[in-house]
């Protein structure tokens, strides 16, 4: 049999024999230890049958630890780690039980259980094989897409977090379904029913494969930060592709990735578009001295002295760049209008595109540029005493309880930790729109859709910026993200970014040797090296970019390759 052992700066398979005892529970997936130079070590079986070339005697493995992923799985993963670039052990740690298993259970006894009829629209949706997009606005239950999934057998459903895994696990078990927690429950899994985890849930091990669902498939925290940069969704994707069934996947903000790959988007109503979102507010403060201005607008003022909850949302890294036109307001852009300009050395500078001008307003010609002040460090006691009232900073006390406070001051992390609210309020939204990333606006849409789900169909979303132009702001006031994923796409497409390309980013002291081969090569650019020492691969298509950076032989020294980098 074949071997991928699970040690670092490895990413070659090995081959032993099996001793009689084990013959029979070794299985293509099965964990395992073996001796590899001198020393045991852990990995995973990948091939059984496998014959030692002529005269060469085979080592014995020497454990059999426990049962693993199965082969569809296995190939699966093989699949991800050219896809991304990076080593199959990593891919195959995700895809291993939580906990060792020496045998799975007998299956359950009986038939797969009967369960309530979920809503026509999510019954349609997993309807037929390929991939169905759903654009489902914020305030809409996604349980009945849950319960939708689960009836047709042994489906595998991601959902961004954990809680969101447990907490629609649980009612899924509540409605009778037969419903697992990825990793923590894998022989049961294994055996029947449907299993449900956060990203690494994609891996499950199922009995028969049903149907895939992924839920907020545009959440980042689907994709590993580690290497290889695998993304759930497009691995849940490819796994529904190779099973033949129903891919479905569910956002109020459906990513150009997501739709790049769909077969056919369901679409909700205007009229229940509309009555999905909440009001979403601007604040434009182009009108206010940038020298004057502070975090606070008079719609906020008004805001918190109601008695609502409150969420201030406040970014207070990546700042000190913002300039501002003390004739116009407006803030300084780069050319295409995307990103922000700081001043370096007495010109107007881009991280992002690294674009240079004057000291100009491009608006109005002004050389009047003011470098905006926020008083960010006291946001907090600036608040209490505009509201009249107490304001808790979860920056400043991460481990604080939010519930007694009406008022809540924080970063984006406000919105997962800040409890319920009635208004959320993006402070200084410039920040996160016009930030140096290719993905700034599809990123800040989906801060926007967060927001959005927390204060329900009800509540109030304030943005307070100095563009109230941006497509991310006029598509959120009008609840028409389907208007923002027009604009973006052609945007993207401008720029040749991802989806229209595919990108890796490269770092490491043997960056530059790992390039430069690929300087030759026509189907892929290099950019860069980026003042911090990076370069982007980008190639026509993942395949093309997966085939050159496999071709591509690794120097000796520390590389990082991510491949979809999300912050680039
Ligand atoms: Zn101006």
């Amino acid at each position: 049999m074949r071997v991928v052992p699970d040690v670092s700066g490895i990413d070659k398979m090995f081959d032993y024999s099996v001793p009689a005892r084990w013959a029979g529970t070794v299985d293509v997936g099965s964990l395992v230890r073996v001796e590899l130079n001198g020393r045991r070590v852990a990995g995973w079986v990948v091939a059984v049958d496998v014959d030692a070339p002529p005269g060469v005697e085979l080592r014995p493995l020497t454990k059999v630890s426990s049962v693993g992923p199965s082969s569809e799985v296995v190939e699966l993963a093989r699949w991800a780690a050219h896809r991304w670039s990076g080593r199959l052990a990593s891919v195959l740690v995700s895809a291993s039980p939580d906990r060792m298993v020496d045998r799975l259970p007998r299956p359950p006894d009986g038939e797969d259980p009967t369960l309530p009829l979920p809503s026509p629209r999510s019954i349609e949706a997993f309807s037929r094989p390929g991939v169905t997009v759903v654009r489902t606005p914020p305030g809409e239950d996604l349980g009945d897409y849950v319960l939708a999934a689960a009836r047709l057998g042994d489906a595998v459903i991601v959902a961004p977090t954990v809680d969101d895994a447990r907490h629609h696990g649980a009612r899924l078990r509540g409605a009778g379904a037969r419903v697992y927690l990825a990793g923590r429950d894998f022989a049961q899994a294994a055996t029947a029913g449907s299993v449900i985890g956060a990203r690494s849930g994609v891996w499950a091990r199922v009995r028969s494969l049903s149907a895939v669902l992924v839920l907020d498939e545009h959440d980042e925290s689907l994709q590993d930060e580690r290497n290889p940069t695998w993304h759930a969704r497009d691995v849940a994707i490819e796994r529904a592709r190779r099973a033949g069934v129903p891919c479905v996947l569910v956002s109020p903000v459906p990513s150009l990735a997501a739709l790049a790959a769909a077969d056919r988007v369901i679409e909700p109503s205007r009229a229940e578009e509309r009555r999905g979102w909440p009001v979403v507010r601007v604040a434009d403060r182009r009108d206010e001295d940038p020298k004057r201005a502070g975090l606070f607008s008079p719609a906020l003022v008004g805001l918190v002295r109601s008695d609502r909850r409150v969420i201030c949302v406040l970014n207070r890294k990546g700042r000190a760049k913002m300039l501002a036109c003390a004739t116009c307001g407006e803030l300084v852009r780069t050319e295409n209008g995307e990103h922000l300009m700081g001043e370096v050395d007495g010109v107007l500078r881009s991280d992002a595109t690294g674009e240079e001008r004057p000291l100009i307003c491009a608006v109005c010609t002004s050389s009047s540029l003011r470098r905006l002040r926020l008083g960010v460090t006291r946001a907090a006691e600036e608040l209490a005493a505009l509201a009249g009232a107490p304001v808790l900073d979860l920056s400043a006390d991460p481990d604080a309880r939010p519930e007694g406070a009406r008022i809540v001051v924080g970063t984006e992390a406000a919105l997962h930790r800040g409890g319920d609210a009635d208004v959320v309020v993006f402070l200084d939204f410039d920040q996160e729109l016009l930030a140096p990333r290719y993905r700034a606006a599809a990123q800040a849409m989906a801060l926007i859709a967060r927001a959005a789900r927390l204060v329900g169909p009800d509540g109030v979303v304030l943005l307070q910026t100095r563009t109230p132009d941006h497509r991310a702001v006029r598509a959120a006031v009008q609840s028409n993200p389907a208007a923002f994923t027009v604009e973006e796409r052609q945007s993207r497409a401008a720029a040749l970014w991802p989806p229209t390309t595919a990108l890796a980013e490269i770092s490491g002291a043997a960056s530059a040797a790992f390039v430069e081969p690929m300087m030759d090569r026509p189907e892929v650019d290099i950019l860069g090296p980026r003042p911090d020492g990076r370069y982007l691969v980008r190639a026509p298509s993942p395949e093309v970019l997966a085939a050159v950076l496999a071709e591509t032989k690794r120097p000796k020294g520390r590389l990082r390759v991510a491949v979809d980098p999300p912050r680039v």
